[in-house]
């Protein structure tokens, strides 16, 4: 499982799950669940803006909304059925229509020009309002609820209230995973008993709760952090330091002398009640050549038997942190349209879409 901190929240799940100021649950193209840190996409709509006289135009009038159905429209018999909304010149013009204002910001987003020139016919899916450009979709559309519903059948979005990470929706998120995610738990299978753990039967750890560096019988329990290095001056576990870091209490000790994105990771896995993180940097002996070997050739491993990692996917390096937790703020940027009474819609994006989009993503191996 890996967590991303990026979008509009929302409930319900795919192969995957994630969290942010708006967070998201999305499907990560290995199948399996992630959760990455993401700061707020560079545009912000202002929801508050929403004009005055807003009203649906014709074209999405003929849309049956209805805020007690689920989902809450209606008109959609099938996967196939589709409602044409113009072209991306068409739904731009129509300012004053709440849904084609969020159609425009989904299309302002994305990275293909192409989708902006005419003739290319936009429509609306029926699941969660998938938006379909030239038979490519890429985002979607869902209806906002209440934090605490939890019985939806389809994907809702949750508003972001708070500039904070939120523990106990990522929990949920967690709880979710463990009880519906079919890819996240063939792991469990895979957990080598029988295979071995490569060089490194004990994977060395951050004991979050003692404060210290730690071996670990495997298999264990642990979060992992992904994230850029960069150019910038990050504290390395070394032979000769090594013994120190043993030691009840050690990482408080070199605590700002960490960057900001591992102490962040450290937060993150104290929030999530997790006792162990994996992080290269304080886990491999970086100036001793056969363990850093060893933990590269099984870096693979490390992740994908880990709990859950933790991708700080909006820095370009270590000192960039994670948005909401510890110091590091994260402004709050969700995209929501009031439709109607009772029903507002808020967009969010593609995991994949975001992270092509990240220092991140243009990575190595971390
Ligand atoms: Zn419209
Ligand atoms: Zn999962």
């Amino acid at each position: 499982m890996q967590l991303f901190e990026l979008f509009p929240s929302r409930d319900g799940h795919g192969a995957g799950q994630d969290l942010s100021v708006k967070a998201q649950e999305g499907v990560s193209s290995s199948g399996k669940a992630s959760l990455a840190v993401e700061r707020s996409s560079p545009q912000v709509y202002d929801s508050t803006a929403s004009m005055e006289h807003d009203q649906l135009c014709t074209m999405c009038s003929l849309i049956k909304f209805d805020p007690q159905a689920d989902p809450p429209w209606a008109g959609f018999e099938s996967y196939k059925d589709r409602h044409a909304l113009g072209t991306f010149g068409d739904v731009s013009r129509r300012k004053r229509c709440p849904l084609c204002r969020l159609v425009c910001h989904v299309l302002g987003n994305s990275r293909d020009a192409s989708v902006h020139q005419e003739p290319y016919e936009v429509y609306l899916e029926r699941h969660e309002i998938g938006l379909n450009v030239r038979g490519c979709s890429f985002a979607v559309i869902s209806p906002v609820v209440d934090p605490s519903f939890r019985q939806a059948k389809y994907r809702w979005s949750f508003p972001i209230s708070q500039k904070r990470v939120d523990y106990n929706r990522l929990l949920y998120w967690i709880d979710c995973c463990i009880a519906k995610h079919e890819d996240c738990r063939v792991k469990e299978f895979r957990r080598p008993a029988h295979l071995g753990f490569g060089e490194i039967a004990k994977l060395r750890l951050i004991d979050v709760v003692e404060r210290r560096i730690v071996e670990v019988q495997m298999p264990t329990n642990y979060v992992a952090l992904s994230y850029v290095w960069g150019g910038v001056p990050n504290f390395r576990l070394t032979t000769n330091n090594l013994p120190a870091l043993s030691k009840p209490g050690a990482i408080t000790k070199i605590w700002h002398r960490l960057p900001r994105t591992i102490r962040d990771a450290i937060e993150v896995t104290e929030g999530l009640k997790e006792r162990y993180l994996w992080v290269d940097s304080l886990c491999l002996i970086q100036n001793d050549r056969t363990d850093m070997k060893n933990g590269i050739v099984v870096m693979d491993l490390i992740y994908e038997l880990a709990n859950l990692t933790i991708i700080a996917a909006s820095g370009s390096h270590a000192d960039a942190g994670l948005p909401g937790v510890g110091c590091t703020s994260r402004p709050i940027t969700q995209y929501i349209e009031h439709i109607q009474p009772g029903l507002d819609l808020a967009v969010y994006f593609d995991i994949e879409h975001l992270l092509s989009q990240t220092a991140y993503n243009r990575r190595g191996w971390t």
